[in-house]
């Protein structure tokens, strides 16, 4: 295998379901190759960062939702503070 080759499976190395023999081959031309193994330790970083992004993003329904518990809280103490008034 090749850097060119290497480069080409490259998203194929984090996914789980490639097959081991390919897996072996692209571990062992990462072994011998510093610049390969810079490109997947980078790329790496980066799925994780976008993953921890997940992670910490809200879907957007549950936004809506806590948009929509906070509006109707700020109403009740707004109907509240009137009612006293
Ligand atoms: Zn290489």
């Amino acid at each position: 295998m090749n850097c060119t080759e290497f480069l080409a499976n490259l998203t194929d190395f984090f996914d789980a379901k490639t097959a081991t023999a390919l897996r072996s081959e692209l571990e062992q031309h990462m072994a011998g190759c510093s610049h390969c193994h810079v490109t997947v330790d980078t790329t790496r970083q980066t799925i994780e960062v976008y993953r921890n992004d997940e992670l910490f993003e809200l879907p957007e329904s549950i936004r809506t939702q806590l948009h929509q518990a906070v509006l109707t809280k700020c109403e009740k103490l707004k109907r509240k503070k009137e009612s006293k008034a």
